[in-house]
């Protein structure tokens, strides 16, 4: 079964047999393992080890985007602005409201990267604001808004920014050395970086993590976790670690430099993605956005207006047809979600649109075209 959802991706043959032996975490071979992911992820990341550290955290994506919060944005005297730029936006409120901390929402207009410029105008219009959270690749919508861009007006501004890169690291660019505004990028083992979920990764700004103030949770306490690194070194983690995760995250790693680092991912995914739009359009099918705020992770595409279209009957017709797509859809109109990340080829998408033109056909829908909005 290839799984065609943004996470977690279909993984490698290599990656999934590094999963099948017992491991002692705090044995010695461990360790090394260990300090050599985070070594590997330094590297991918080229970042000055001086500079930045990167903290692996047990738990997916949103611990690690708690922790940072956490750990970044003091509890008393910090207030983060967070654009909505759809789900993960609105969840990366939620948690840090959750989480005790001020929270100041940015409306912005849907299905469009932010504009730096409205970022810029919160700013100034609340200089009591200390952060911006931002999130680089949009799940929920597909589209890749602009850390560069946003953080040249967050550095402008004097604030600092924290960067939700869940489904963009490994793939999509980020130039951490020349933004010094960014104190802290999350991401998992389990999207672009094509390993088994069960770990978060931050790479945080060494000069934040020693002023930072306690999180409020051992557990998610990211200063803890760096100060615990420093006092016993790389290797070792504060809690059990699902050591069979790292294991399987160095073999990823591994096979992320030989296809080419970032670069070569992401050309890939935007082959899938090209693959799958035009194969789409060609069956009569319609993509949510448009080509020019299409992001390259993953695609809703309009739902059929016709009696027979059922989402859960179509994931059903792809299931049997090798193909697992989302079950669900986050657009204000029916859509269905296809990734377009993992061990995924323009090949597998060729096959994949066939298959869609053949469930559909066997689910009886006629009319391919989308629903219209009632005026
Ligand atoms: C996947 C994802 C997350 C984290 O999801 P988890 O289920 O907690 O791993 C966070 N942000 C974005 C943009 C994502 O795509």
């Amino acid at each position: 079964m290839l799984l065609l959802i943004p996470g977690p991706v279909s993984t490698h043959p290599a990656v999934k047999a590094a999963m099948t032996r017992d491991i002692a975490p705090w044995d010695d071979d461990f360790r090394a393992l260990y300090a050599s992911v985070r070594s590997k992820l330094l590297a991918l990341a080229e970042v000055d080890p001086a500079v930045h550290a990167v903290l692996p955290l047990q738990g997916c994506g949103h611990f690690g985007m708690e922790a940072a919060i956490r750990t970044m944005v003091p509890a008393d005297t910090g207030r983060l602005l967070v654009p909505l730029t759809g789900s993960y936006g609105v969840r990366m409120a939620r948690l840090a409201r959750e989480a005790g901390r001020h929270v100041i929402e940015l409306p912005i207009p849907p299905f469009s990267p932010i504009e730096p410029s409205a970022v810029a105008a919160a700013l100034r219009a609340d200089a009591a604001i200390t952060h911006v959270g931002l999130v680089y690749s949009e799940t929920s919508t597909g589209v890749v808004h602009d850390p560069a861009a946003v953080g040249a007006v967050v550095r402008a501004a004097g604030r600092a920014m924290i960067v939700d890169a869940v489904s963009a690291f490994g793939a999509l660019p980020l130039a951490l050395a020349a933004q010094p505004e960014i104190q802290a990028v999350v991401f998992t083992s389990n999207k672009c970086l094509e390993g088994m979920p069960g770990l978060s990764f931050t790479l945080a700004r060494i000069d934040a993590l020693e002023r930072a103030t306690p999180a409020g949770s051992w557990c998610l306490d990211l200063g803890d976790l760096f100060r615990h690194t420093r006092g016993h070194g790389a290797g070792t983690f504060r809690f059990t670690p699902p050591a069979q995760v790292l294991a399987a995250c160095e073999v990823a790693l591994d096979l992320h430099r030989q296809e080419g680092g970032a670069a070569a991912r992401l050309a890939r995914y935007r082959a899938n993605s090209r693959a799958l739009r035009h194969g789409m359009e060609a069956i009569g099918l319609i993509p949510y956005l448009a080509p020019g705020v299409q992001g390259p992770i993953v695609m809703n595409v309009r739902a059929p207006d016709d009696p027979a279209w059922s989402l859960q009957h179509f994931v059903r017709e792809l299931k049997d047809r090798g193909f697992l797509i989302s079950n669900f859809f986050d657009t204000p109109e029916p859509s269905f979600r296809v990734g377009c990340i993992g061990q995924v080829t323009e090949a597998d998408m060729h096959g994949f649109v066939t298959s869609v033109d053949m469930a559909l056909s066997s689910m009886g829908v006629q009319n391919r075209g989308p629903a219209r909005r009632a005026a």
